[in-house]
C-alpha cells in the first residue's frame, strides 16, 4: 500500500503499445510517415503552422537556437530557474548565457528586468514556462521586437497551456516541447519545435539532419547538381537535379525522432487533454489542502493564462518554521513521498560559475526561491488515495 510515490510518471496503455508494435511491423522504423503524422498532429493541437520532431527537448532548443541565428560570440538570455538545456543550447553554438532573474510570484522570467540584459550581441530570448504557467509573453515579445531578437519559448512544461486565449506554441517565434516520460506526454525521449515562420522551420529541419538537404529549390551549387549543368542553371527544373545529389550547407546534427517514437507520440497526444484535466483536478485538491497551512505557500496563478501543471511547487515559509527544507525533504522521502527540487539555479552550477564567473547573490529572487522550494508528486495516474497520502504526509512534516 505504502509504495514510493514519484514526483512524475507516464501513463502507457494498451493502445499506446499497439501503436508502437504496428510501426515495428511496418517498413519504416525511422524517417517514415509517422513523423509527419505526429508533427501535423502537434501543429494542429497547438495552433502552429510548422512542427519539427526531434530526438529530445534539448535537441529542439539546439535546433531553435540555430534557426534563430545564434552563433559563436553571441549571447542568449534565459532565467536561472530552469533545466540546464535552456542555457546549454546557446553554449552548444558558442554563445554566452546571460540570465535575467525571475518574478517572485510566478517564478518565470521577470520582463521588467529583461531589457537591461539585452546587448547588441543578444540573438535569442528563451523564456521558460516554469511549472507549466506561460511567461509574460506580451511584455517579452514587445521588448524582443523592439530589439529585433527572436523569442524561443521553452514550453517543456507547458504543452496544452493557454496564454490570453492563445495556445502555447502559437505565440513565440519558436516554441519547444519535450516528451521525456515525466512531461505531459511521452515518446520515451523526444522533442518538437513549432513555429509559424517558414524560414525558421526550414532551418530547424536542416539542422535536424546534419545540415543536409536534397530539396531542388535549395541547392546552392547547382552546377554540380546535374550532368547537364547548363540546362539546370538555365531552367532550374525539378527533374534536372540528379536524384542522388544532396548538399551539406551547415553543420547540423543527427536529431531525428524515430517512427516508433512518433507512433507513441500520436497515441499519447490524443490523451493530452485528459492528462491535463486530471493534473488540474489534483492541483485544486492540493491548493485547498495547503492554503490552510500557514507554513506553506501555494503556487500563484495569473488569471489570464491556464497552467498545464507539469509541476506542483510548494514554497516553505521558512521564517515561520523550525525545520530546514533539507529536513522536510528527507522526512518526506523517508515516508516514500517522492519530493524533489526544481531547479538548482543554473548560474550556480560549477560549469557556469567557472565559465562565466557567476556566484551567489547574482540573481537573488531565483536563489531565495530555490532555498525554499519543494516539488511534490503530480502526475495524471495518481489515485485519490495517493493524493491524500501526499497531503497528510506534508501536513504532518510541516505542522
Ligand atoms: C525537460 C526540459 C528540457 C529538456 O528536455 P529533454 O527532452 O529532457 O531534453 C528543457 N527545458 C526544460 C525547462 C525542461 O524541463
Amino acid at each position: 500500500m505504502n509504495d514510493f510515490i514519484p514526483y512524475g510518471k507516464q501513463i502507457i496503455e494498451d493502445d499506446d503499445i499497439e501503436a508502437v508494435l504496428q510501426t515495428l511491423k511496418s517498413d519504416w522504423l525511422t524517417q517514415g510517415p509517422k513523423i509527419t503524422e505526429f508533427e501535423q498532429a502537434v501543429a494542429d493541437k497547438v495552433n502552429a503552422k510548422h512542427a519539427i520532431a526531434v530526438a529530445t527537448g534539448t535537441a529542439a532548443l539546439h535546433c531553435a537556437c540555430f534557426a534563430a541565428g545564434v552563433t559563436a560570440g553571441d549571447e542568449i538570455i534565459t532565467s536561472p530557474i530552469t533545466f540546464a538545456s535552456s542555457g546549454n543550447c546557446g553554449l552548444f553554438l558558442g554563445a554566452t548565457v546571460k540570465f535575467v532573474d525571475i518574478r517572485a510570484d510566478t517564478y518565470c522570467i521577470d520582463p521588467q528586468k529583461l531589457e537591461t540584459a539585452i546587448t547588441a550581441k543578444t540573438k535569442a530570448i528563451i523564456p521558460v514556462d516554469f511549472t507549466g504557467q506561460p511567461c509574460d509573453m506580451d511584455e517579452i515579445i514587445s521588448i524582443a521586437k523592439k530589439h529585433n531578437i527572436p523569442v524561443i519559448q521553452d514550453a517543456a512544461h507547458s504543452i496544452g497551456a493557454i496564454y490570453k486565449n492563445k495556445m502555447v506554441g502559437s505565440i513565440a517565434d519558436l516554441t519547444i516541447f519535450s516528451f521525456h516520460p515525466v512531461k505531459h506526454i511521452t515518446t520515451a525521449e523526444g522533442g518538437m519545435i513549432v513555429t509559424n515562420d517558414d524560414q525558421l522551420a526550414k532551418q530547424c529541419r536542416l539542422f535536424r539532419t546534419h545540415g543536409i538537404t536534397n530539396s531542388n529549390d535549395d541547392m546552392q551549387l547547382v552546377e554540380q547538381a546535374s550532368d547537364n549543368e547548363n540546362q539546370y542553371l538555365k531552367t532550374r527544373e525539378a527533374d534536372s537535379k540528379a536524384a542522388w545529389y544532396y548538399e551539406m550547407q551547415a553543420l547540423g546534427n543527427k536529431y531525428c525522432l524515430t517512427d516508433m517514437q512518433c507512433a507513441l507520440g500520436i497515441s499519447q497526444l490524443k490523451k493530452l487533454d485528459n492528462f491535463i484535466k486530471r493534473r488540474r483536478e489534483i492541483v485544486a485538491v492540493y491548493n485547498e489542502a495547503f492554503s490552510k497551512n500557514k507554513k506553506l505557500i501555494i503556487p500563484f496563478q495569473e488569471t489570464d493564462r491556464k497552467n498545464a501543471f507539469h509541476l506542483y511547487m510548494l514554497k516553505l515559509n521558512l521564517i515561520k518554521m523550525d525545520k530546514s527544507r533539507r529536513k522536510v525533504f528527507d522526512e518526506l522521502r523517508a515516508m516514500k513521498i517522492g519530493v524533489h527540487v526544481h531547479y538548482i539555479p543554473l548560474h550556480l552550477q560549477p560549469y557556469y560559475r567557472e565559465k562565466f564567473g557567476y556566484k551567489r547573490n547574482d540573481f537573488p529572487v531565483s536563489e531565495e526561491y530555490y532555498d525554499s522550494a519543494l516539488t511534490i508528486p503530480l502526475f495524471p495516474g495518481m489515485t485519490d488515495e495517493q493524493v491524500q497520502r501526499v497531503i497528510d504526509s506534508i501536513n504532518q512534516v510541516v505542522s
